[in-house]
């Protein structure tokens, strides 16, 4: 594989990052996931609008255009001769002694992107249907910011797995957040669809505008609130959202069937539009 770092493209054993990165030693960076379908990259001005929001969050200075992130992006793609995957992109505050202090503001940037080839239309996942288990959202409370902070998902998503799940859904306060690395949405009797509200305790997934969007066009009824474990055990259908996964319905959460233990209807109909619509608008 061709790796992106800091202005090179070089086979991925040759890159090199410093051992005094702060994205290594403080998880002091942020990153975006891109799909790529035909080639081409799904909503990458949402990813690069939400980029510079984690960026300016933090106060980190990165000098790179979102045009020079376009064409970086296209360059990788190519070199890779990638048409269905994802593309990884991580700026973290740059390499300097360490220090809780932030270097000064003249210390640059690191930038790296690497491609991941995946089958994102046909996923044996998306077909069978994820099992969630719910798990206490011990994260800190600026969710909003896209950070390479991933210890506390991972120890989730291991915990579910650990008990034969797929994924973890995080619940603060008697209240589901999202998923570990995705929106969580359930679907109710009267088929409005549920999805916590934007704040700091949630990532604003760039999947879930776009799904949101199709719902409202599709006249389906969305209502942007929190909602309880006992409230999704009980829905009729639930799904989760991100670059990476689309849409993917859930079958179960905690042990409890989710409607008749198989993909819903609305699930499967948000999915299809979402990635109709996407590859119309791919670039
Ligand atoms: N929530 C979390 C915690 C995530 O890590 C992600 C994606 O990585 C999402 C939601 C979904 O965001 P997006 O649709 O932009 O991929």
């Amino acid at each position: 594989r061709t790796v992106y770092v800091n202005g090179d493209y070089v086979p991925e054993n040759e890159a090199k990052v410093s051992v005094f990165d702060r994205g290594f030693l403080f998880a002091d960076g942020v990153y975006e996931v891109t799909s790529v379908l035909d080639g081409k990259l799904v909503d990458f001005a949402g990813h690069c609008g939400r980029l510079r929001r984690s960026l300016s969050e933090l106060s980190m200075n990165f000098s790179v255009s979102d045009d020079e992130l376009l064409a970086i992006h296209r360059e990788l793609v190519s070199r890779n001769g990638l048409e269905e995957g994802l593309v990884y992109l991580q700026v973290t505050r740059g390499a300097a002694d360490r220090d809780f202090v932030f270097p000064p503001d003249d210390t640059p940037a690191t930038l790296v992107l690497f491609t991941q080839e995946k089958s994102l239309i046909d996923s044996a996942l998306a077909q069978r249907g994820q099992k969630i288990f719910t798990v206490g959202d011990h994260r800190w409370s600026r969710c909003d910011i896209k950070t390479v902070q991933l210890l506390y998902p991972s120890l989730a998503k291991m915990e579910a797995r650990a008990k034969g799940g797929d994924d973890a859904w995080l619940v603060r306060d008697g209240l589901v957040t999202e998923g570990s690395s995705n929106n969580a949405y359930i679907v109710l009797a009267d088929g409005s669809i549920v999805t916590r509200d934007i704040s700091n305790f949630i990532l604003h997934g760039i999947t879930r505008k776009a799904v949101l969007a199709c719902a409202r066009k599709l006249q389906m009824k969305v209502v942007e609130r929190a909602f309880t474990v006992e409230e999704a055990r009980h829905a009729v259908e639930a799904f989760s959202t991100s670059a990476s996964g689309f849409v993917s319905p859930v079958i179960s959460i905690d042990g409890h069937e989710i409607g008749d233990g198989k993909p819903g209807p609305v699930a499967r109909k948000l999915r299809d539009v979402y990635i109709e619509e996407m590859r119309k608008a791919s670039i």
